[in-house]
């Protein structure tokens, strides 16, 4: 009977079977193709063709940081401008680098909502659209935004534009026009409800409105550079109207924060979450000043846009935070370009070099895209489209947290009214009764990693006799030794041997004494029945998980009598089969 005690089975995993190993692949597969699924168009107008990478980011600190309207030629004067020399903007050391395409779902010249929209969730729409399936149904498109909140982050979003630009509204937002400025903010506020909000005022900005929604809201940058960022955990500013005037601008007022102040403030407030965060920063004033050929304006926007990319790469770099290169993916990107322009002459540092503009709207010249951090190599050089960053972005990898529902395999139970038996896939299994019945019960708990934390676990009975749940109640002891249904038998004259009655009910050698769970409640049978574990029950789980304690599983029965009550469930075949439900986090990755 050594057999029964084999060390080799001991982790009580190698010899479970669960017909259901859930595994990650396929989930981010299963994903990829909703995704893919949810894109496709609903009526007969074409969607123009778009190329949905297999790709995701299992990064916690997700950053975009997007000027609006920057071209290369944009890049290029403002390494010029800021430091002297074309190239050295901080971005522009990153290793991955590539151009991005733009046009609209037309195949037309975007606008910053089209682009935007295509960035945030990965579909190409009109000219004007905020995140809404148009051409097509007009249905609300799930943005990145929004994804990376449904993993339990924090988000956030900033701009020195109108809050509710085009741009931010697309990872915010849902509305057929970027000029519903007021059901923009509305969006904000009461459905994606970003943790923050800031930038500029007016433009339907409403701070009531925010206040009501249990949003802290400043309005200048006293206020903002106030406030408790360790404590706030919703924010909205919105300063001055419409757009704010870049750093350095002569008359520019003392009361309106700069863009890497925000930066500032939106880290300090995002990254109390231990989950991570999703952050979208904008400039606007690049897009701006080109559209006005500006290019003292268009300087000044670069100049401060890349010290704001500074103080995001400053914090990922900062020993004192959680983030690092290996948890944190910073992408810097524009939408199109604007004003067509060419730089011409390096007039050196402080500077504005001499351009040359072509346009004063919108052009189709690729856009420069560059990447550092985790996935960063997906940006390899080939060009890409811009709905390839709703890819490139999307929460993929195991979940942070999430549920795994485990399905009992046929060689997964033992039950006492049935000695001998091997049970195949027809089993009833009985505790219970009289005589006192035990079932045996345990889960192939290897797909949820080692070290992650468990929330909650149910299980799940299909009831089948109408009698059952009858009497008394029915407890769940953890297991003390291993056993297989293959090569244990109940026998009650032998105690020594594999499995008697006596040998499941001992409490000293088989099982410990600690119920897990009570019976299982639910409708009239035949009917599912659910019983969660108890805070013990969770404890012995989590034990399982860390390898602890070797997971025997479960021993089921009412010890407390020998009565005809009973609790017959119908046992395996894919429908019937118990099911364990856990609720667990990954551990972190920091
Ligand atoms: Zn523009």
């Amino acid at each position: 009977m050594s057999h029964n005690n084999s060390p080799k089975q001991s982790t009580g995993r190698i010899m479970i079977l669960s017909t259901e190993t859930i595994l990650w692949p396929w989930l981010a597969l299963l994903l990829i193709l909703a995704l893919v699924l949810a894109g496709l168009p609903v009526s007969a107008t074409p969607e123009p063709s778009r190329t949905l990478a297999p790709t995701s980011t299992s990064a916690k600190y997700v950053i975009i940081l997007h000027g609006d309207g920057m071209g290369p030629q944009h890049v290029k004067a403002g390494g010029m401008y800021v430091s002297g020399t074309p190239g050295t903007l901080p971005f522009e050391m990153f290793t991955n680098k590539t151009t991005m395409t733009h046009n609209n779902a037309t195949g037309a010249t975007t606008d910053s909502a089209a682009s935007a929209t295509a960035m945030a969730t990965g579909v190409k729409v009109n000219n004007g659209v905020i995140s809404v399936r148009l051409p097509g149904d007009g249905a609300e498109l799930t943005s990145l935004l929004e994804l990376h909140r449904d993993r339990a982050r924090s988000t956030g979003l900033v701009t020195e534009d109108s809050m509710t630009d085009a741009s931010p509204a697309a990872y915010g937002a849902h509305e057929p026009s970027r000029n519903n400025t007021s059901a923009i903010f509305n969006d904000f506020v009461t459905q994606s409800r970003p943790n923050v909000l800031l930038g500029g005022g007016g433009n339907g900005f409403d701070t009531t409105l925010a206040a009501s929604q249990g949003y802290t809201v400043v309005s200048d940058r006293t206020a903002l550079l106030l406030l408790d960022t360790e404590a706030q955990t919703r924010v909205a500013g919105g300063f001055g109207s419409g757009l704010i005037p870049p750093a350095g601008q002569v008359g520019r007022s003392a009361t309106l924060p700069t863009l890497p102040e925000m930066a500032d403030v939106a880290l300090k407030i995002l990254d109390n979450d231990p989950d991570g965060f999703f952050l979208f920063l904008e400039h606007g004033g690049i897009d701006k000043s080109s559209h006005a050929n500006n290019g003292l304006d268009l300087m000044l926007s670069m100049a401060e846009f890349s010290a704001a990319v500074q103080k995001v790469l400053n914090w990922v770099d900062d020993p004192t935070t959680t983030a690092d290169w290996a948890n944190t993916i910073v992408i810097v990107l524009a939408d199109h370009e604007t004003g067509g322009m060419i730089v011409t002459v390096n007039n050196g540092q402080g500077q504005v070099p001499t351009m040359s503009w072509t346009s004063t709207g919108h052009t189709q010249t690729p856009v420069p895209v560059y990447a550092k951090g985790l996935g960063a190599d997906q940006i390899t050089g080939a060009q890409i489209d811009n709905t390839t960053i709703f890819a490139l972005l999307q929460p993929g990898g195991p979940a942070l947290c999430t549920a795994v529902t485990l399905t009992a395999g046929a060689d997964t139970w033992l039950d006492a009214a049935n000695p001998n038996a091997t049970h195949g896939d027809d089993a009833k299994l009985v505790a219970d009764g009289s005589p006192d019945n035990s079932i045996l019960l345990k889960w192939d708990l290897s797909a949820i990693p080692t070290g992650s934390t468990i929330n909650s676990a149910t299980m799940s009975f299909h009831i089948q006799d109408p009698n059952d749940q009858s009497g008394s109640a029915f407890q769940f002891y953890a297991l003390r030794r291993n056993w297989s249904e293959a090569n244990a038998t109940w026998n009650d004259s032998d105690t020594s041997a594999p499995w008697g009655t006596v040998g499941a009910q001992n409490a000293t050698s088989d099982r410990y004494t600690t119920a897990l769970a009570t019976s299982p409640t639910g409708g009239a049978p035949p009917t599912w029945a659910n019983t969660a574990l108890n805070g013990d029950g969770i404890a012995q789980v989590q034990r399982w998980i860390n390898g602890a304690d070797p997971n025997y599983g479960f021993a089921i029965q009412d010890y407390a009598d020998a009565t005809s009550d009973g609790f017959r469930l119908n046992a395996f075949n894919s429908t019937n089969a118990p099911r364990l439900a856990v609720h667990y986090c990954l551990p972190s990755m920091a």
